[in-house]
């Protein structure tokens, strides 16, 4: 005869984490800022134009191949106009080492095309208009108007989220709940360069396979380090 099938005890439900407190949150970005008092993208820009031509070529690819293919685009075309004239199969000799390429191409001739036709040539500076850009998401445009223009934005990517949910400073299921939640809790002093610092520490540090903690100026505060 078989035993009696028999219930697995339900298992405890996990009990949402407890905000990180005030005093936490400030000594990390105070920690950041000391390591990097103005921390700055990696990509090689000279105006708003040029940011937004390497960011969206900078989607799934890395900054330093993105540098290498406009150190040579720029020098002829770092116009919208000057890029439209290229055409897609001139755009495509500058940027075929990058992936997606061939997407990018597309987007970046309409994006020129809209740029010339309904801004005069210039990188509008609202939301908006930035995101009825042909290939510019939410994230790219917040990438724009926090490094371009002053503006204190989130754009959250693979590592911004990763370090928001580690170390507890705004723990979140999508990618926007963690923009909302840095944005609401990081102090205003430190909001404008936060997206750099946090970017950073993902990309050379809270490492998405093995974080170096040892080595951490943030571990004392962090959740992951702490345990919590
Ligand atoms: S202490 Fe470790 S887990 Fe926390 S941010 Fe630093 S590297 Fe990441």
């Amino acid at each position: 005869m078989s035993a009696p099938a028999t219930r697995r005890p339900a298992r405890p439900r996990s009990k949402p984490k407890p905000q990180m407190s005030a005093r936490r949150r400030r000594a990390i970005f105070e920690a950041l800022r000391a390591a990097n008092p103005a921390p700055r993208t990696e990509l090689e820009y000279s105006s708003p134009f040029e940011l937004l031509v390497a960011v969206v070529l900078s989607a799934q690819a890395t900054d330093k191949g993105v540098n290498l293919a406009t150190r040579k685009l720029f020098p002829v075309a770092n116009t919208p106009a000057a890029i439209l004239a290229l055409g897609i199969e001139g755009l495509t000799t500058y940027i075929r080492t990058i992936g997606l390429f061939n997407s990018k191409a597309k987007h970046l001739i309409e994006t020129c095309r809209v740029l010339v036709e309904r801004h005069g040539g210039i990188v509008p500076r609202t939301r908006e208009e930035l995101e009825a850009l042909p290939g510019v998401g939410r994230k790219t445009a917040n990438v724009i108007l926090n490094t371009a223009f002053g503006e204190p934005t989130m754009a959250v990517d693979t590592h911004i989220f990763r370090v928001a949910n580690r170390t507890g400073l705004a723990p979140g299921k999508t990618v926007r709940a963690v923009e909302d939640g840095l944005v609401r809790t990081t102090p205003p002093e430190f909001l404008q360069d936060a997206h750099h610092w946090l970017i950073l520490l993902g990309r050379y540090t809270c490492k998405a396979r093995r974080p170096e903690c040892e080595r951490c100026v943030i571990a004392r505060d962090c959740d992951y380090f702490r345990g919590i």
